[in-house]
């Protein structure tokens, strides 16, 4: 029977994560006794370091489980001020600091605090599926501004000054990024920083990968172009990838003081503060030794490797080698037009489902990320899950005709 139950707008426009959707398909395959690979996973495949779990458990043995400070307790925030201070030569004042429950809340918080209708904030695309939906649900509108296969998925200027209108409100940054797994080089982000600043937006730099990078150098950081621009710049980062912690749901923001005060208003009156025992566990990983972050990037780095040159090998693929977190995104669009059993594929969804149906192989869609040449597989899995994987994706890929 219909409901007579009307929804809110607010929540008829914004899609559900596809991401998720992939998810339920291949779970369902899978409980029904199928041999299913998941490529689409957003999180590491390594479980939470003993010393920040000791940490959690500790914190229910002393009874450290009551609503603590909106923002996180203070020794977190110390923690998180005197971490960034070590690794990049930022100062934020615990006051500067909110801790938040994961990373996407942050983001969240953010919109609500900053965003009204008729804002329009630029999104650089392909883009992590979350923006787009949780600038919507401040109101505001995402602009897409497109990055180029040909230019690594690198920001270019002059494209970035064709998106941008009176009414840029500011900018989301995501690098290394989800779903490419490629960076912003530092020329990129001084123009990003030169538009900003004159004109006023507010930089938003989702972080959450940047303990996961491959090859030389440091990465540039939008922060280090020119310090003014702090005044301007809300750093997002948490737990979740660097110390796979997804399901603590620990994320943090620092930034100028009245936003960070007008963010915790919002969590306030929404979420109060992240678990207790969560913010003891975040404060054990932020505090301790950083060695696991270090030790999960070099499992990686083997497998970027595999499924690089697996990839390579596939006729009429094309893949940018990702330079940071751990996620390869190949250009699979020379295949659209082709069919298996007279049926046609014509996009990235069709691929997808293809490659579960046929494959068993569960990926993402580049479409879920506005990018539909492309379709995104999660390396965050075993070696032989990669090699079983690229082996049935080259045979699966041949079949199309
Ligand atoms: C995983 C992820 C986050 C944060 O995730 P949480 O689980 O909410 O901490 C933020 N941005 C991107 C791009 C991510 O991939």
């Amino acid at each position: 029977m219909e409901s007579k139950i009307v929804l809110a707008n607010r929540v008829q426009q914004i899609k559900p994560s596809p991401t998720l959707a992939v998810n339920a398909k291949a779970k369902a395959l899978k409980a029904s006794g199928a041999d299913i690979l998941n490529f689409s996973v957003g999180e590491p495949d390594f479980d939470t370091p003993p010393h920040v779990c000791d940490a959690g458990k500790q914190a229910i043995d002393e009874g450290f489980t009551r609503y603590t400070a909106v923002p996180g307790i203070i020794e977190l925030r110390e923690a998180i001020a005197n971490r960034m201070a070590q690794d990049r030569g930022w100062k934020y004042e615990p006051d500067q600091i909110q801790v938040c429950c994961g990373g996407k809340h942050g983001l969240y918080n953010m919109a609500q605090a900053l965003f009204n209708p008729g804002d329009e904030v630029l999104v650089p695309t392909p883009y992590w599926v979350s923006y787009p939906a949780i600038i919507q649900l401040s109101g505001a509108t995402p602009v897409f501004v497109p990055l180029a296969e040909e230019d690594d998925f690198d920001l270019k200027a002059d494209i970035l000054a064709q998106y941008a209108t009176a009414k840029t409100k500011g900018i989301i940054i995501n690098s290394p990024s989800n779903p490419t797994g490629s960076i912003f080089s530092a020329q990129a982000l001084e123009s990003i920083g030169k538009m900003a600043l004159e004109r006023g937006w507010i930089v938003i730099s989702d972080d959450i990968y940047d303990t996961i990078t491959y090859g030389e150098g440091t990465l540039a950081h939008i922060l280090d172009v020119n310090p003014a621009l702090k005044e301007q710049t809300l750093v997002l980062n948490g737990v979740s990838k660097s110390f796979a912690m997804t399901g603590w749901r620990i994320g943090y923001t620092a930034g100028p003081q009245h936003i960070i005060s007008a963010m915790n208003k919002i969590q306030s009156q929404s979420t109060s503060n992240p678990s207790s025992v969560a913010q003891k566990a975040a404060l054990a990983a932020v505090s301790g030794p950083q060695d696991f972050p270090v030790r999960m990037k070099e499992a990686f780095v083997p497998r970027l490797d595999f499924i690089m040159n697996a990839l390579r090998e596939i006729p009429d693929v094309s893949c940018v080698l990702p330079k940071g977190a751990f996620y390869v995104f190949p250009n699979l669009s020379a295949y659209y037009g082709r069919s298996f059993n007279g049926k046609k594929i014509e996009d990235s969804v069709a691929l997808a489902d293809y490659l579960l149906d046929e494959a068993l192989l569960a990926t993402v869609p580049g479409a879920a990320f506005g990018a539909d040449k492309f379709i995104r597989f999660s390396f965050a899995t075993s070696m032989d899950i990669i090699k079983e994987g690229m082996k049935r994706l080259a045979s699966a890929l041949a079949r199309l005709q």
